[in-house]
């Protein structure tokens, strides 16, 4: 596995030295950022402490995909080096790789990676795999322009005559970049950008096309929101005009598309005396009945991919390390199936699949617990706790955690399950609290070091 290295880094700008951890292996499996980290161009990017000034490193690194075999390595001219150390170094990189993956999944497209000597053609292989074309990537870039010259316009005058001139590029893509640069300024607290943003949005909601249809979805999603009934949802469905605005009616409000729904519908159809009104009924209910079969293949298809997983799981020869790689995928509704396999095997009374399921079960149970804060389990722990006692003896045996960040996690909670009426939860936090003040021993809160579960991060800038 590769070791966490360190760079040290003299600011171009100001002359302050500082060190940043240097990334040398992307993999998205183990890190789903590592892809956003990678378009945004954040890769090893040091930001100095003092001035802000941000610098690339010229640095190696690998780029791993596996679920679309991609092994590529940045290998800048700027990090000097013979033909010979270049190799060396590419393979060192690859073998990082390797040595994360469990034997099924070492492929020889990791032998011979594809090396990129500018990280801009590294990221456009990446976003070719994607199957995204160079046409869409300026026609990306050319929308963020345009944000950027609506954000620069001095005067409501010159903001409105480029929204005039480039009406064409004011889609529902721009939209989209518009709400990443919202959530971006809004995460990195730049207020003044943050509020520039909301007056851009506010504007082109009212005064482009995309932007009404965009305030019209949002409209109607509200009025399901307010009132989630089958009729409330036939009316809106009927109204909308937008058949995109339809699907998002439907796929929200799909608990709400069941058998009753469709002999309300049945019923408008056959009161309907107008012929037209009547075949766009018609239309109305084909559209809904393939909207409403889409989304169940979907779900489908998620359910057969956790099988897929779990199969994968019960045959590796390595499950734990798999099981690292996918951690992501382990969630709610992997369980779910494989709670279902586990119970299909009881019932049939095979006791040696039974027995393999189960250890699949502590495996993923043993994982997710690793990935859970110490200080959640401690709360999970109080709140389960039967009695007081019980609760007493476990603060006790968590007395290091029990600072001042933890009594006002506890309090915040008692807070929270107050305002929700959940007064049972709300009183065991209230005495779980109680209990903590008289335990908190009066020592300084020692700052321990970021625990990361073993083999998981690799390194990270
Ligand atoms: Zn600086």
């Amino acid at each position: 596995m590769a070791q966490q290295l360190i760079a040290r880094v003299t600011c171009p700008n100001c002359r302050t030295t500082f060190g940043i951890p240097i990334e040398q292996v992307l993999d998205v499996e183990i890190d789903p950022s590592a892809k956003a980290r990678l378009l945004a161009g954040q890769v090893n990017l040091a930001i100095c402490p003092t001035c802000g000034f941000a610098s690339v490193l010229e640095v190696p690194f690998i780029y791993h995909d596996p679920r679309k075999e991609l092994a590529l390595v940045y290998m800048p001219m700027a990090a000097g080096r013979t033909d010979m150390e270049r190799q060396q170094a590419i393979g060192a990189l690859s073998r990082a790789v390797m040595s994360t993956l469990p034997q099924e999944q070492r492929k020889s497209y990791l032998i011979n990676p594809q090396v990129f000597l500018s990280y801009e053609s590294l990221v456009n292989r990446v976003l070719e795999a994607d199957g995204i074309t160079q046409e869409m990537i300026q026609a990306q870039r050319d929308r963020a322009d345009l944000l950027r010259r609506l954000l620069e316009a001095a005067t409501p005058e010159e903001r409105m005559a480029l929204v005039r001139e480039n009406e064409a590029m004011l889609d529902e893509n721009f939209f989209r970049i518009l709400s990443l640069n919202l959530e971006q300024a809004d995460a990195l607290g730049r207020g003044e950008v943050f509020q520039k943003l909301m007056e851009i949005r506010t504007l082109l909601l009212e005064q482009t096309a995309v932007g009404r249809k965009l305030a019209a979805r949002s409209r109607a999603l509200q009025a399901l929101q307010a009132e989630p009934t089958r009729e409330k949802l036939l009316d809106l469905l009927v109204e909308t005009e937008d058949p995109a605005t339809r699907a998002v009616l439907v796929t929200f409000g799909q608990p709400l598309v069941d058998y009753l729904f469709f002999q309300k519908l049945t019923q408008r159809i056959e009161s309907a005396t107008d012929e037209g009104v009547r075949q766009r009924l018609e239309a109305l209910r084909e559209e809904v009945m393939g909207i409403r079969e889409q989304i169940r293949a979907q779900a489908r298809e998620e359910v057969q991919t956790k099988r897929h997983l779990l199969r994968d799981l019960l045959t590796s020869e390595q499950p734990e390390l798999l099981a690292r790689r996918r951690l992501v995928e382990l969630d709610d509704l992997f369980l779910s199936v494989l709670a279902s396999e586990i119970e299909s095997a009881q019932q049939a009374g095979d006791r040696e699949t039974l027995s393999r399921l189960q250890e699949v079960w502590q495996l993923v149970m043993r994982l997710l617990q690793e990935q859970v804060p110490p200080e959640l389990l401690l709360l999970t722990q109080l709140m389960e706790a039967p009695d007081e006692e019980t609760m007493r003896q476990v603060l006790e045996n968590n007395a290091r955690l029990l600072n001042s960040s933890f009594l006002a996690l506890l309090e915040r909670v008692e807070q929270d399950m107050r305002g929700r009426g959940e007064e049972e939860v709300a009183r065991k936090a209230a005495r779980a609290l109680e209990l903590a003040r008289t335990i908190t021993p009066a020592q300084p809160e020692e700052k321990r070091p970021p625990q990361r579960p073993s083999g998981l991060v690799m390194v990270r800038g």
